[in-house]
């Protein structure tokens, strides 16, 4: 049985290192333009230099998103771009704008080149189409049934294809959609999204300004825009059967914690299911890992046909159970570990530490230390975001596992 890799986000550096310690086969990542993820960090140049050479020491892969529909007045800038890249070994780009293929063929005419899922492909005729333009791997739509992806899969056996098995969804075509250009002025597909189909909606009448009435899809509200989060984990053994080579995570906008966790859960569940199929089971303490995280409820999507109203959330809230609490910088000689704070943390606090491989210890924390930027460190009770504390736990932990804590109600 082919493996199949396992895609993951990084939207910056930090994440993508984060997603190297939690197991991904391979990252992709944007540049400073064309990416379609204009407000996540990005990676200029330089960056992307010190990325690749990170990824490929740890033998992961990287590919660069360029993924955006630029228009005229922007090639000069896409090309100017492409031939500033040019160098770098990433291991493909993603694309979706035949003007970009066409643009990359110019400056870079070897580099491998997959299709984004921007791109719609939803049948195996789009598939041979684009094998014929010289794509080596297809971002499978999310709009694709179980059915339709294996067929696809089948008919055209020289190409290889991705499938989304995590993550966000939109209402529209993967990402083709005006709702966020219309309302805010800020354009989906140049990468500025600012997710107005999350958002809850009233009635205006433009004579009564201010007035608003309810609009009641039912006894919650309404969120006619707003879909649940794909989550395929139970039915990793049919995508594996499908034939598909890669299964990507959605989310370079999403922290550091969304990338660990759900990168370990779907590591092992993979690795589980590769080494022993016929025994395979979905454990619960998996789908109660991602449960754990914020989301908007789970759907499987389209896999087995329209999700209809499965697939809408009318609740809008995120959910989640846990907050997470820092990153471990890391583990000095003498056993003490340096902790980077992301959310306030005190003396008291029942503290658990998770890493690859489901790794999770769980301690109450009775001393620690703050480390100022200069000078020595000073006992403390309580630590706020963005300093780092010095602390020992009584079990083994490594630099990239997070700390994390249930969430008082
Ligand atoms: S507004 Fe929502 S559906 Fe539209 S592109 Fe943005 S995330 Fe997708």
């Amino acid at each position: 049985m082919p493996k199949p890799e396992l895609l993951a986000p990084a939207g910056n550096m930090e994440k993508l290192k984060i997603a190297v310690h939690y197991g991904a086969d391979a990252v992709y990542l944007g540049g400073e333009a064309f990416g379609l993820r204009n407000k996540a960090d990005n990676f200029s140049v330089d960056e992307m230099r010190v990325a690749l050479d990170f990824c490929h020491a740890k033998d992961v892969k990287a590919y660069l998103t360029i993924n955006s529909y630029p228009r005229n007045e922007s090639l000069p800038e896409l090309e100017n771009y492409l031939s500033q890249i040019a160098p770098l070994p990433f291991d493909a780009y993603i694309v979706a704008d035949p003007g970009v293929i066409d643009a990359v063929r110019q400056v870079s005419p070897e580099r491998e080149l997959h299709l984004s899922t921007q791109a719609n492909t939803i049948n195996w005729r789009s598939a041979r189409f684009w094998q014929q333009q010289g794509v080596s791997r297809i971002n499978l739509a999310r709009e694709m049934s179980l059915d339709n992806i294996r067929e696809t899969v089948s008919r055209v056996p020289a190409m290889e294809f991705e499938a989304f098995v995590h993550g966000a969804l939109c209402i529209s075509y993967s990402g083709r959609c005006l709702i966020s250009s219309m309302l805010t002025g800020r354009d989906a597909n140049q990468g500025e999204c600012t997710h107005p189909c999350r958002w809850s909606y009233h009635l205006v009448e433009e004579s009564r300004p201010g007035e608003y009435f309810p609009v009641v899809e039912d006894e919650n509200g309404t969120f006619i825009f707003n879909s649940r989060d794909l989550c395929l984990l139970e039915h990793i053994p049919a995508l594996v059967a499908s034939g598909v080579h890669s299964l990507k995570i959605e989310g370079r906008m999403k922290g550091i914690n969304y990338v660990a966790s759900v990168l370990r859960v779907y590591r092992q569940a993979l690795d589980e299911y590769l080494a022993n199929p016929i025994g395979w089971r979905c454990r619960s303490e998996w789908l109660d890992e991602l449960a754990k995280l914020s989301h908007r409820g789970y759907t499987t999507g389209f896999l087995f046909g329209e999700p209809r109203n499965v697939g809408q959330e009318y609740q809008s809230a995120y959910i989640r159970s846990h907050d997470f609490i820092g990153v471990v910088d890391e583990v000095r000689s003498d056993g003490t570990i340096l902790v980077s704070v992301r959310n306030r943390i005190k003396a008291g606090d029942i503290i658990e530490c998770i890493g690859p491989g489901m790794r999770s210890d769980t301690v109450t924390l009775h001393e620690f230390s703050t480390l100022p930027e200069r000078g020595a460190a000073v006992p403390a009770e309580v630590a706020n975001p963005n300093t780092r504390i010095l602390l020992t736990v009584p079990f083994a932990v490594e630099a990239g596992d997070l700390l994390r804590r249930e969430k008082v109600t």
